[in-house]
């Protein structure tokens, strides 16, 4: 089997196009010839040693696409020819607590599909058949990528903790944030986004938001306090916390998916927000698990979600 990959040997060198050896075939491995692969920031800080984890020589590429062409003899649930897709994990014990737990994401043997692992710019990948979760047949499986990613990271706390009758707020509208208004949208949800950029005001709209709100317009944003069931912020920069978090509906829920790189100050007994402690939720790696994964590939093909139309 002639094996290629796009190669890093080195932090930020650029990828070099050669022959790879994917080694033994582990029992429990699926060989997915890829078809798509999304690039995503993380692939940039991987590639970098930005987080001081990477290992070299790397093939980055964790958004794949493509079709089982062979399994190991205890690999289950698949079929060769079947289309798949592998995310940041693609590996995990399957014995512990966390993994009999449906909570896989957490194991503490898991492991990352481009740390320590052949990732997907490359002819094929191979996974833990668990990792290799399987795609509606119609789902366009050229946009389908980011959804392992980005898209599971917004859909997961609306998975676990919308209902279609809840105001959910998505603060920041980059690549995340654009999934999280469409996810929160087609799940009945009523949808405020908050951004900075004034431009974005009728894509947003055409996105399904039903109000768009400057995340710099601390009046706006305090117009809304106590009316916001989920508010997901998708944002690494700083914002005026307290107003926003003043938005929140008695037991609501903030969910931070974004890298923050500060501290997110938390005011219990101001009077904007009484009580925010208890209404601020850390995600906690919520994103990631299988079973969100199965649901959001049902959602997004049943209501055509598409990434970025
Ligand atoms: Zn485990
Ligand atoms: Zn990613």
């Amino acid at each position: 089997m002639d094996h290629r990959a796009w190669v890093a040997k080195a932090p930020k060198q650029p990828l070099v196009l050669e022959a790879v050896d994917l080694g033994l075939f582990g029992p429990e491995e699926v060989e997915v010839a890829v078809e798509h692969c999304g690039v995503c920031h993380s692939d940039l800080s991987v590639l970098n040693n930005d987080w001081g984890i990477s290992q070299y020589p790397a093939i980055l590429g964790h958004e794949v696409v493509g079709r089982v062409t062979a399994m190991g003899p205890n690999a289950k649930g698949l079929k060769v020819g079947q289309r798949v897709g592998v995310g940041w994990d693609s590996g995990s014990c399957m014995h512990c607590h966390q993994c009999m737990s449906g909570r896989h994401h957490l194991c503490p043997e898991v492991q990352p599909t481009i740390i320590g692992h052949r990732g997907g710019f490359a002819t094929h990948i191979r996974a833990q058949w668990a990792w290799a979760i399987p795609l509606p047949e119609k789902l366009n499986v050229a946009e389908a990528g980011p959804l392992l990613c980005r898209g599971v990271t917004v859909f997961a706390p609306l998975a676990m903790y919308g209902k279609p009758t809840d105001r959910v707020g998505i603060i920041g509208i980059g690549g995340l944030g654009h999934m999280a208004v469409k996810f929160a949208a087609a799940y009945g949800c009523d949808v405020t986004a908050f951004t900075s950029s004034e431009g974005k005001v009728d894509e947003m709209k055409r996105f399904g938001a039903n109000h768009v709100v400057s995340s710099r317009d601390s009046a706006a944003i305090r117009k809304l306090g106590g009316s916001i069931d989920l508010l997901i912020s998708t944002v690494n920069v700083k914002l005026d916390w307290d107003a926003m978090i003043g938005t929140l509906a008695p037991n609501g829920r903030l969910h931070v998916v974004g890298a923050v790189l500060e501290p997110i100050p938390v005011a219990a007994f101001s009077p904007s927000c009484s009580s925010a402690a208890s209404r601020v939720r850390r995600q906690a790696r919520l994103w990631r698990s299988r079973r969100c994964w199965r649901l959001l590939h049902g959602t997004a093909s049943s209501h055509k979600t598409s990434t970025f139309q």
